[in-house]
């Protein structure tokens, strides 16, 4: 298996994965897709930048946990 890097937003799509964004808060997860997320954002920042400025839907935590999700089968 590939072991893809994942360093910034734009990442996703390139390697067509979809992140799940997740609140260490309320422990919510979100599916967006590679293009949905890079749209997120203005300029395609380092994950861990990206990370700091998402806010929970649901509880508004603010910083949330971005992990590639695995190709669904
Ligand atoms: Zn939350």
């Amino acid at each position: 298996m590939g072991n893809k890097s994942f360093r910034v937003v734009s990442d996703f799509m390139h390697h067509k994965v979809d992140p799940a964004i997740r609140c260490p808060g309320c422990k919510h997860v979100s599916r967006v897709t590679g293009l949905q997320f890079l749209r997120m954002f203005r300029h395609n920042y380092g994950l861990g930048d990206a990370a700091k400025m998402l806010r929970c839907s649901l509880c508004g935590h603010k910083g949330a946990e971005i992990a590639p999700l695995p190709p669904e089968r």
